[in-house]
């Protein structure tokens, strides 16, 4: 099963970025190609009848298997951004951190108005980031068509901030 699979590759590395973190290290799974498709597929099957204009990828680890997800339906792909990285003229959006505050970025062609826009990243924490991408691609007049992550951790009930959005909520692994 995709899950067992997804959950035997991930590596827990304690302490990362900072003391008290078990960060997961989702890069033994880029190694498996066998996997990365079967990722791939099991969210193309798992989206089945949901209209989708174009895909999100949240930066960076979103952008790995949202580009193939993007060209597997067919449809455009879009980097959202930090602050300072898209090169042409932008929308952006701050947000709130444990400490601070995070911007992040769209460019303003980045999809039509109306556009129904799948939101895409590794990993499911809080839902902070996703939460920021769905305001800015509302803010831009999109649609968000729901949302995949590699990985959830469920005990942060990111789930349950992001449901209110869109209830097409796609995690592999939890
Ligand atoms: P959230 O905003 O709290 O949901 O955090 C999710 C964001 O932080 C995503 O962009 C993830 O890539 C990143 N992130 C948080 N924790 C981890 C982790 O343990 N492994 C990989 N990425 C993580």
């Amino acid at each position: 099963m995709i899950e067992q699979r997804i959950k035997a590759a991930i590596r827990d590395i304690p302490d990362f970025p900072k003391p008290g973190i078990i960060f997961k290290d989702i890069t033994p799974i880029l190694k498996d190609h066998e996997l990365c498709m079967a990722i791939t597929d099991a969210f193309i099957g798992q989206l089945k009848g949901i209209r989708i204009d174009a895909v999100a990828g949240i930066e960076s680890r979103g952008f790995l298997f949202g580009l193939t997800l993007a060209n597997k339906l067919g449809v455009p792909f879009v980097p959202v951004r930090k602050a300072g990285k898209l090169p042409y003229a932008v929308k952006q959006k701050v947000y709130d951190l444990e400490y601070g505050t995070a911007t992040i970025e769209l460019h303003t062609d980045a999809f039509e108005p109306g556009s129904r826009v799948l939101i895409h990243d590794d990993l499911l924490a809080t839902g902070g980031t996703v939460t920021a991408a769905s305001e800015l691609i509302q803010e831009m007049g999109g649609i968000v068509a729901g949302y995949t992550f590699v990985v959830g951790l469920s005990f942060l009930n990111g789930k349950e901030k992001i449901a209110p959005v869109s209830d097409n909520i796609i995690v592999l692994a939890e």
